[in-house]
């Protein structure tokens, strides 16, 4: 089945309506539609019984709900799952299932490699290829329904996989819309998490939007290290990501915002880059998580020991700010935070790479 054609998976329940009016077909077939696909789990058109002759084959010729398969699955000794799902074009993107008591958590990817370029980030080691589609994008969850059965059910779902999400805003959009629609998989939008480098335009749009919980990969407490950790912050730099922070979680009535902090050794760890922290979340709707770093091949950063990150955790505990140690989870199958790689041939070469870093920074 060609992906190529209008792939109807990726279409949020208001594109749908203007799918079907377009061919003349009464607005109901998109609820229909839904159906077959998110609860009944069926994406062959001959099979929609409830569609007439004519329907199916227009959509058999012109349509398809196709996703790519995984082409392996790696099952973790603590219950996480890695499926490594190759596109057409040879690429291959990750996205992990973490199973906890009360919830189970789906972290997936929205772009092949990335150029935001932290260097702590195996993606980001691996370079740039595409954008993800929305198809691409909802395809992901169902490899991973399917795989999974109805016992682990996939309650929350985060953009924590490969990729810089809103610097992929329409496709990422388009498919938090089919995250959140109750005919799609009904996942209410603070169960949905967009983790973000800091692109501070999208994010005040995605606010004004759709309003999902948000996590910001902060890293340092300063501009000066953050220049370096996160890039992107020479265009947008601290204040600004703050600020929008805020005004998002005062739009969207977020009790908190969640900052995440990789803590590297000997480069952002210090009792003092704990106190600059305080400085800059103290009396804010902010929430820390501390993650260990996770080591991948070609990396020279070490992961601060277990300790020390406990020292850096009470400095911000006792200023006030909710601060926890993230369990590092699937360190076996390298599906941690950061260790996802896939496959990506890097198309930012030298020359486009540089382009395209001048337009961001
Ligand atoms: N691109 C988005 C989302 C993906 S990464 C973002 O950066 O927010 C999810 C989180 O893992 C981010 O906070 C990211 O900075 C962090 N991370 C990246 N590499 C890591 C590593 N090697 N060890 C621990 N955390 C890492
Ligand atoms: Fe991209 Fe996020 Fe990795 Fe930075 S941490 S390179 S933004 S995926």
């Amino acid at each position: 089945m060609s992906q190529t054609q209008n792939n109807l998976l990726g279409l949020p329940q208001s594109e749908l309506l203007e799918f079907f009016e377009g061919i003349e077909e009464k607005n109901y077939r998109a609820k229909q539609l839904m159906q077959w696909i998110y609860a009944k789990g069926v994406y062959d058109f001959n099979l929609m019984t409830n569609f007439n002759f004519n329907l199916r084959e227009y959509l058999n010729e012109n349509c398809t709900l196709g996703f790519d398969d995984s082409n392996r699955t790696d099952f973790s000794k603590d219950g996480t799952v890695k499926w490594l799902i190759e596109k057409q074009d040879q690429q291959i993107i990750e996205t992990v299932f973490i199973p906890e008591e009360s919830r189970g958590t789906l972290c997936i990817s929205s772009q092949i490699g990335c150029l935001i370029d932290c260097p702590f980030c195996a993606t980001g080691h691996q370079g740039f290829n595409r954008n993800l589609k929305a198809h691409e994008i909802i395809g992901q969850i169902l490899v991973a329904k399917e795989s999974l059965g109805p016992e682990k059910r996939i309650t929350n779902v985060v953009f924590m996989g490969m990729g810089e999400p809103l610097a992929n805003y329409p496709e990422v959009i388009k498919s938090i819309k089919i995250l959140n629609d109750p005919q799609g998989f009904n996942i209410s939008r603070r169960r949905i998490t967009v983790s973000t480098s800091g692109l501070v335009p999208q994010l005040h749009k995605l606010g004004d939007e759709v309003g999902v919980a948000l996590a910001i990969s902060l890293h340092a407490p300063t501009n000066k290290l953050r220049d370096e950790l996160v890039p992107i912050n020479r265009k947008h730099p601290i204040e600004d990501l703050l600020d929008a922070c805020w005004l998002y979680a005062r739009k969207q009535n977020l009790k908190t915002v969640t900052f995440e902090y990789t803590m590297l050794k000997g480069v952002n760890d210090s009792k003092e880059d704990a106190r600059e922290l305080v400085r800059l979340l103290r009396g804010k709707p902010a929430k820390i998580n501390l993650i260990p770093f996770n080591t991948f091949p070609g990396v020279k950063f070490e992961s601060t020991e277990a300790k020390k990150i406990n020292e850096f955790r009470n400095i911000l505990l006792e200023s006030g700010i909710m601060t926890i140690t993230r369990k590092t989870r699937g360190e076996d199958i390298q599906a941690a935070c950061g260790q996802l790689s896939g496959s990506v041939r890097n198309l930012a070469k030298k020359t486009l790479r540089e382009k395209l870093k001048k337009q961001m920074h």
